[in-house]
């Protein structure tokens, strides 16, 4: 692998990056552990008159809709529960059924704390009304500003536990990494037939693309995503681990994926991962301008949780140097809490680099109108 930039030290992300995207859906079938309604023994106990004292203490449980879809997560919630004892119930699926599932459980829903994978979708459940602002000085210290959540004087209302870049891989025997070290060049003429990309409309991408809106304006935006569209050596399909194996099948030349795809295959055992990462060269686009475009993972408050001190326990756990680490090294993120260095040596490779800082809220906004340019451009 080559890097079209200086790689050296490990990311720093404090003041860095608000930004969009999402997650894939893939429609995991809503869960497995559904809030239990299961009367408890001691309720049973009560029930039929045994004294007061024999009553053992009321399991805490939290219940936790997840749009997260990393196995490795969890070890995360397994240690929550080791250092509290509150058991989590999961609900899992992707942003769009959680909101949809939220809406619709209105306040009868179970719901203590929601985990989604995109700014934008974070803003969308924000101006939706179905989280809860929730002052918590332990966050505000640990999270900066910029990965947060609108604070409207009542506490924010979301927190950002984990960033992720956006970036270009490239065949690094037939382009040239000048000809990708900026989003623009996507779209340029010279990169005709080359570009492999996920679906437009996938939230990683319509958050990548509102951030783009928010520095070129909606014309130039327009204009680069037809240049796009121009460019692709093949109709948008798959994740972004399927565009890092076109580059590397030479399918096509160029691909764009988030880095903790990519931080797989740099720290995977399997002979056909590690010649994949041989064949590619990596930039992290628009060095020399606004920087690369960065994605995170947030938490909040539900509307109508009804195990809050839990939820609010469980959130502050995920600022933890440990639950951070496990972010890190477990999914390859970049840790929000600036004093926690990750270990992970794929993240240490990729080094530090220069994040964009559009604010998510404005990502969040931009993606109706990203969502109509795709259309007329045939963006599929
Ligand atoms: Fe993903």
């Amino acid at each position: 692998m080559s890097w079209s930039r200086d790689c050296s030290n490990p990311p720093a992300l404090d003041g860095a990056c608000p930004s969009p995207a999402r997650p894939q859906g893939r429609g995991t079938p809503w869960m497995k552990r559904a809030a239990g309604l299961v009367m408890s023994a001691s309720a049973l106990l009560v029930a039929v008159g045994a004294p007061a004292q024999a009553q053992p203490a009321e399991p805490q449980v939290l219940n936790l809709y997840s749009a997260r879809h990393y196995q490795t997560d969890e070890a995360l919630y397994a240690d929550f529960t080791r250092q509290t004892g509150i058991r989590i119930n999961r609900v899992d699926s992707d942003d769009a059924g959680i909101l949809a599932r939220l809406r619709t459980e209105g306040a009868a829903s179970p719901a203590d704390v929601i985990l989604l994978v995109d700014a934008a979708r974070l803003w969308r459940a924000e101006v939706d009304g179905l989280f809860q602002p929730l002052r918590s000085p332990l966050l505000e210290q640990k999270v900066p500003a910029t990965l947060r959540g609108r604070d409207s004087g009542e506490g924010s209302q979301w927190f950002g536990f984990s960033t992720r870049a956006r970036v270009v891989v490239y065949d690094k025997q037939a382009v040239k990494a000048a000809d990708v070290d900026t989003y623009e060049e996507l779209g340029d003429p010279k990169n005709r037939g080359r570009l492999c990309i996920r679906s437009g409309s996938h939230p990683y991408n319509l958050s990548l693309f509102g951030a783009m809106q928010e520095h070129l304006g909606p014309a130039a935006t327009e204009a680069w995503l037809q240049g796009m569209v121009a460019n692709m050596a093949r109709p948008p399909k798959g994740g972004d681990t399927d565009q890092i194996r076109a580059v590397a099948s030479g399918e096509c030349k160029i691909a764009v994926t988030n880095t903790y795809y990519l931080a797989r295959l740099m720290r995977s055992d399997k002979p056909e991962d590690r010649a994949v990462v041989e064949r590619i060269g990596v930039s992290f686009p628009n060095q020399s301008s606004w920087g690369t475009h960065v994605n995170i993972s947030g938490a909040a408050l539900a509307r109508h949780a009804k195990n809050r001190a839990a939820a609010v326990r469980f959130l502050e756990y995920l600022a933890s140097d440990q639950a951070q680490i496990y972010f890190a090294d477990g999914n390859n993120e970049w840790p929000v809490v600036s004093t926690v260095k990750p270990r992970n040596p794929a993240l240490s490779a990729m080094g530090d680099f220069k994040a964009e800082t559009v604010p998510v809220s404005v990502v969040g906004m931009n993606q109706v109108r990203i969502q109509q340019m795709l259309d007329r451009v045939g963006f599929k």
